[in-house]
């Protein structure tokens, strides 16, 4: 083996193994392979892309712009590639990744149609042995998740789907074909981003919309449009500079200057014209950033979320409508700010109804449609947007342990617990790209990819050229870690919310606040200084 070469090790298969072909186990594959490592990376679709190749439900889009949500490794690919919008569709997301897959050659170590259902680290070899779900092995001493954040699709248990006549979705799950709703009825249940995103594309189609909202969500208008020639020059002409100063923002992205003026110093008359300035530029980082305390403190969120909630009694005609949209039960931005194109503009439409599944919640599924407990709504077909088991999903449902010990599950039975959202004490050599606990999710993802991806290799590197061949996070760094993580996710208005980051979506799972929200700016500094101490709370041995 040319890279993990101790004798116990030569017989692996492979120096590393990577759980997934999107957007992070392509770019592993690139830069682990300048390391001169073998690699094989398994993917459960019969295409890469991840997000991007699962989700393919109408008006799927990216909420970050498309000039951010693109890699930056290759200035040649960022030059060359042409983004036809202001934010990329689905489609246009997945052609790029298949062209960035095909340029890099990268194909050649992905094997698709590959689910991992075990990997177990032996620990007297120091390699990880990897079943797949049709019974295949593979070692190596290396093992990468990059099984994504988004990535277990999550259907309610509702009774009686079996017996539904019509047809059902989901969208984390959506067919390649397509579906074609024309004259059909229709039931969404979910108001999250990917509800929103597809709504209005239903509703344009289907002879009748019904809308099953348990929770009404802050959504802001996209404003999406082609791509401004003069604008993309500009940022390509900056992509350079662009791409390192987003290492020093909060949330990866830079062009937005932080807030300095909390909202509560400015008058009514001052947040009305700013808070209009950012609903009609579009976006979420935007209106989030109009002032400097909007996810800090209460009573200044309370402003922004008013503003927003006004917009909604504006737009929608009925009254009773428009006050179910407003939210009620979180400030704004505590749940991932949705954006949409004409989402509360379908709420005018006379085949959209709007059914409030909180006070009267939906008892189960019928042959002919959904029965909540006051009601029952005949349909031809039923869209599922009711998320993912976030975060912890994938990993936990692969058997993953130590000599078939304590697994993952167990492990997080309390909720994650890692490292840096790069590492599981008790876990050697296995790393997770945008795990639990990084940044990640609340983050430009693709940069926080690359940056977990590149972390990942320097210490591959180290490894390498200290012949060691185990590396494992320490209990006590770890656990230091966790508690960071939960102490700034406190000091916010995070924790308020029932959202997918508490794991409140979930029936069971604990309610640990899960992204780390000091920002990625903090964050790589503590990753770099933990480095340059000599690799600070891991552990490194050698067989
Ligand atoms: P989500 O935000 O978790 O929303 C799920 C929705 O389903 C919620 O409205 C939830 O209501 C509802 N729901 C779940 N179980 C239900 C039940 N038993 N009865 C009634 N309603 C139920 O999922 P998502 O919309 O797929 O989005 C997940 C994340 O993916 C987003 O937050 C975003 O980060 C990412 N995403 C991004 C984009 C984009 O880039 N534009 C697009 C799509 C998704 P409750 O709120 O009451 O639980």
């Amino acid at each position: 083996m040319p890279g993990f070469s101790s004798e116990k090790q030569s017989n692996a298969d492979y120096d590393v193994v990577i759980v997934g072909g999107g957007l992070a186990g392509l770019y592993s594959i690139y830069r682990l392979r300048k390391l001169g490592l073998t690699i094989r990376a398994y993917e459960a679709g019969d295409g890469v892309g991840g997000t991007w190749f699962w989700n393919r439900y109408p008006g799927c889009r990216c909420d970050v712009e498309s000039m951010e949500y693109s890699y930056s490794f290759d200035d040649e690919l960022q030059q060359e590639w042409i983004w036809p919008e202001r934010y990329g569709t689905q489609p246009v997301i997945l052609e790029y990744i298949n062209h960035v897959a095909k340029r890099f050659d990268l194909m050649r170590d992905v094997q698709l149609n590959t689910r991992i259902t075990d990997a177990i680290f032996c620990e007297e070899q120091h390699l990880w042995t990897i079943t797949t779900s049709s019974g295949e092995t593979v070692t190596a001493p290396i093992c990468i998740m990059a099984t994504g954040n988004l990535s277990t699709p999550r259907k309610p248990d509702f009774r009686g789907l079996d017996d539904f006549k019509g047809d059902w979705y989901h969208t984390g799950l959506w067919p390649k074909e397509g579906v074609d709703f024309t004259g059909k009825r229709v039931g969404v249940i979910g108001t999250g981003s990917s509800g929103v995103q597809m709504m209005p594309h239903i509703a344009a189609q289907a002879e009748h919309l019904t809308v099953f909202q348990r929770t009404a969500n802050f959504s802001l208008p996209a404003r999406n449009a082609p791509l401004d020639p003069e604008k993309e020059k500009k940022h390509k002409e900056e992509y350079k500079e662009r791409r390192i100063a987003a290492y020093s923002t909060p949330f990866g992205i830079a062009g937005y200057p932080p807030p300095v003026k909390s909202a509560l110093e400015a008058t009514a008359e001052e947040r009305q014209a700013i808070y209009e300035s950012k609903w009609q530029e579009g976006g979420s980082i935007s209106y989030l950033f109009a002032y400097k305390d909007l996810l800090l403190n209460k009573s200044a969120n309370d402003t922004a979320s008013e503003f927003v909630r006004d917009k909604i009694r504006e737009t929608v005609n009925d009254p009773a409508t428009a006050e179910l949209l407003c939210p009620d039960n979180h400030p704004i931005g505590t749940k991932r700010l949705i954006l949409d194109s004409q989402y509360y503009e379908i709420f005018n439409q006379a085949n959209v109804d709007l059914v409030d599944v909180r006070s009267a919640p939906i008892q189960e599924i019928t042959e002919n449609g959904i029965k909540t407990t006051d009601n029952e709504y005949a349909l031809d077909a039923i869209a599922f947007a009711t998320g993912f088991d976030a975060m912890t999903g994938a990993m936990k449902e692969i058997n993953i342990s130590v000599d078939g010990g304590t697994n993952i599950e167990e492990q997080w039975g309390d909720g994650p617990q890692t490292y840096l959202g790069l590492m599981v004490a008790r876990l050697p050599n296995m790393f997770m790209i945008t795990g639990p606990q990084s940044p990640g999710v609340k983050s430009q993802m693709i940069l926080s990819i690359e940056w977990h991806v590149n972390w990942i290799a320097e210490c591959l590197a180290h490894m390498m050229n200290s012949n060691h061949t185990r590396v494992m996070a320490k209990e006590d760094a770890q656990r230091r870690w966790v508690d960071h993580v939960r102490e700034v996710a406190n000091s916010t208005l995070y924790p308020l919310a029932n959202s997918w980051y508490m794991g409140a979506n979930i029936p069971g799972k604990p309610r640990v606040f899960m992204p780390y929200v000091g920002g990625v700016e903090a964050y790589t500094k503590e990753c770099n200084r933990i480095v340059e101490e000599g690799y600070e709370g891991f552990e490194f041995a050698t067989n």
